[in-house]
């Protein structure tokens, strides 16, 4: 028998980064919003969100080099890179907004600077390498961007990397001081907090388990209480599906035209983590490598630094893998379960166009530790097994859908708003870049869901976000005012260097 049934203006499905982004967004729009949130887990940011889950890298294209492809003429595609860079902008400035308001405070707590670097081995990479720098270094988004191709440069650079190489082929490295280690985990908890502290209900062991519409427009939420074994009903005017991986049953669920033919497709990750203090101690970047054939472009294989509980750590990865959960807490039929009339072509067509990602995610479960190490002694020739323990990370679900370009099944490695017509639900789809581009995704979310609102609420978006609107590319004098204050208010700026 149902215990419950409420009315509100927003329900938030998931205590993930970007409801607590949505959520925060809105508190600051329409404060008198009514918002309610439904989470199945014990507390926030416990899925991808949680600082062990994802690689904790503020994406803003300065060492990812899949952001950047080579072109057939050769010349290096940057367009994705600069989109990205923006978008992390946003982010910056939003979270820099929240500090100075006092809605969340020690930004060190979540944030800090770290230097971004790509490595490539092998001339062909070297050459490529140096094409990127090229096309990069010149572009205020990137400034500050250095290269090397000297060995005993990236000594200075990367001790730990270059200790005990014996390989003669050519080596080369960017290094920008202007990347950073975002601990999202801290970030979403931080955010719920604030939420909580302007009345937001939130709703811990709370399992959503379907989504209706009722007459009037609005949606009807089924939601399991976990502890009491009761179902409630609880009705709002506007839904957020921010499941992560478990979004793509929910949205199925509403039955909204824009849910049809769209299939989902996860990737699990694992990473290596040192536990060797010393070993620790002897690195100070996050360095991208270059993916392996048929390889996903998530899974590049990176070093990084991490901060995390106000330690330093050290990762590895990460390595993909294949399991049928959309969730990391999810179930073995998850995908089983998405899988629809309206979307089995769909499906099917993906299974066998990605036939060689199928098999390279095959081959990555299938590694045995000691092959792991190996990998891992491709960046540290060095590492010794001992001082390396596996952990589990989350699960991205990556969207499948039908494209002009593409065709039938076609895999997508970026996210996705998908929303209904009249603007009354939306959901997230995908996880890539992810956590970096929420502030960016989540205005995505409110320019298709409330249009009506935008014009009233663009200044109170512009006081937050001084750049929304503008491309910063074109405006390197806001560029350099928005980077510098947000790296004090950060506190990025001691690393970081200072634009003139
Ligand atoms: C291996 C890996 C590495 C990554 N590295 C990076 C990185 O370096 N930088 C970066 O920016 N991003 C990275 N990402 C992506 C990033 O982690 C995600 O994009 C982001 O955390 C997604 O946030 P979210 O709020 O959508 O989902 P989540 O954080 O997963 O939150 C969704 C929440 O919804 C809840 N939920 C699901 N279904 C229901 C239901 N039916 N009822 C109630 N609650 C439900 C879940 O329990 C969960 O708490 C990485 C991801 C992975 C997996």
């Amino acid at each position: 028998m149902s215990s419950r049934e409420t009315k509100t203006d927003v329900i938030l499905i998931g205590a993930g980064i970007m409801s607590a982004t949505l959520g925060t967004l809105l508190k600051e729009l329409a404060p008198e919003w009514e918002i309610k949130v439904f989470e199945k887990l014990a507390n926030a940011g416990e899925e991808s969100s949680n600082e062990w889950n994802n690689a904790g890298t503020g994406h803003a294209a300065l060492c990812e080099l899949n952001y950047t492809p080579e072109k057939s003429d050769g010349s290096i595609d940057i367009s994705k890179a600069i989109k990205i860079n923006e978008q992390f902008q946003l982010s910056r400035q939003f979270w820099s907004y929240l500090v100075n308001s006092n809605l969340i405070r020690n930004p060190q707590d979540f944030i800090r600077p770290i230097p971004h670097m790509s490595l490539v081995q092998g001339e062909k990479n070297v050459a490529f390498l140096k094409k990127r720098f090229k096309a990069l270094s010149n572009n205020p988004l990137f400034q500050g961007m250095e290269f090397s191709d000297d060995p005993e440069k990236l000594k200075e650079w990367i001790p730990l990397i270059m200790e005990g190489r014996t390989s003669n082929e050519p080596i080369a490295a960017t290094k920008i001081d202007s990347g950073t280690d975002v601990n999202f985990g801290a970030l979403t908890r931080m955010l719920f907090d604030h939420l909580k502290s302007k009345n937001v209900e939130i709703n811990y062991k709370h399992s959503v388990k379907d989504i209706k519409r009722t007459s009037d427009g609005s949606w009807k939420v089924k939601v399991y209480d976990i502890d009491s074994g009761k179902i409630e009903y609880h009705t709002a005017k506007f839904v957020f599906i921010g499941g992560g991986g478990g979004s793509l049953p929910l949205l199925q669920k509403t039955g909204i035209p824009e849910s049809k033919h769209i299939g989902g497709f996860p990737v699990s990750g694992l990473f290596m983590v040192c536990n060797n203090p010393e070993v620790v101690a002897q690195h100070h970047a996050k360095v991208y490598g270059k993916a392996k054939v048929g390889a996903p472009p998530m899974s590049v294989p990176h070093l990084d630094t991490r901060y995390i509980n106000n330690k330093k750590s050290l990762l590895f990865g990460p390595f993909a893998g294949f399991s049928p959960k959309f969730l990391k807490t999810g179930s073995n039929l998850d995908l089983i379960r998405t899988i629809k009339p309206n979307n089995i072509l769909t499906m099917l067509a993906a299974g066998i166009k990605e036939m060689a990602l199928t098999k390279y995610l095959i081959q990555q479960v299938m590694l045995s530790n000691e092959k792991r190490m190996e990998e891992l002694r491709e960046f540290v020739p060095n590492a010794k097994s001992e001082d390396w323990d596996i952990v589990v990370a989350g699960q991205r679900v990556q969207v499948i859908k039908d494209t002009e370009a593409g065709g039938k099944g076609t895999l997508q490695f970026g996210t996705e708003v998908v929303s209904a017509a009249d603007g009354s639900i939306a959901a997230l789809l995908g996880a890539s870049p992810g956590a970096s581009t929420s502030v960016h995704v989540m205005l995505e979310v409110l320019e298709k869901c409330f249009p009506q609102h935008m014009k009233e609420w663009e200044p109170k978006i512009k006081e937050m976000i001084p750049s929304y609107g503008v491309s910063l590319v074109e405006n390197p004098e806001l560029l350099h005012e928005i980077h510098n204050s947000t790296a004090k208010t950060l506190g990025l700026s001691e690393k970081e260097p200072v634009f003139s």
